[in-house]
């Protein structure tokens, strides 16, 4: 486990998040104020080069947070610790669909009257969404709009 940012005794760690995807995570976690959160942003990475860690002490995702996050940290192993130990980990895969937070760069999309539907794949180091709508394909990496 990475201790610079701190051990914790109870709580979730995603490490090896792609660099930069950390703020949105948080944004979509929507933590109250009661909970601690350690971030790392930038550090050093053997598999990615840089990376980005958020640890949240005293709290666990859902499922459905777990879905959602992943498309921001693909490829991140989630951790939950109980009295310092990883009692549950994994390594977090892009989910197949997303509802409501992919916004459709497409302006005259009629998924801006709904909630958006986009289904996810990934071609080689490309993560491609494509708008249930339109059918327009977008680099997943490139999106830098979401309704978190
Ligand atoms: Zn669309």
């Amino acid at each position: 486990m990475d201790k610079k940012i701190g051990a914790i005794a109870n709580g979730v760690n995603i490490d090896h998040i792609p660099q930069g995807n950390a703020w949105h995570i948080l944004r979509l976690l929507k933590l109250e104020r009661k909970y601690p959160v350690g971030i790392g942003l930038n550090l050093i990475s053997k598999r990615m080069g840089l990376k980005d860690l958020v640890k949240v002490e005293n709290y666990r995702l859902s499922a459905e947070q777990i879905q959602a996050v992943s498309i921001f940290a693909y490829g991140a192993t989630y951790s939950e610790i109980e009295n310092y130990q990883v009692v549950r980990k994994f390594q977090l895969t892009l989910p197949e669909t997303i509802a409501n937070i992919i916004i459709c760069p497409n302006h005259r999309c009629i998924s801006h009257q709904h909630r958006s539907l986009f289904k996810l794949s990934a071609n080689n180091e490309n993560l491609v969404a494509t708008c249930h709508y339109c059918e327009h394909n977008y680099d997943l990496k490139a999106m830098n709009e979401f309704n978190i």
